[in-house]
């Protein structure tokens, strides 16, 4: 599954993991989770994340 960056601190989405902190299921792809989730580790919003092109 498609793995996005946090633009602001580098922090990595894996879908394989979701984010289960935040509530994420593993296995959620990005573009399923809220429109309020916030990165776990420095706040940026949705829009701050980019695709990791591989
Ligand atoms: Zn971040």
């Amino acid at each position: 599954m498609q793995k996005y960056i946090c633009i602001v601190c580098g922090y990595e989405y894996d879908p394989e993991a979701g984010d289960p902190d935040s509530g994420i299921e593993p296995g959620t792809p990005f573009e399923e989770i809220p429109q309020d989730w916030v990165c776990p580790v420095c706040g940026a919003t949705k829009d701050q994340f980019e695709k990791i092109e591989s």
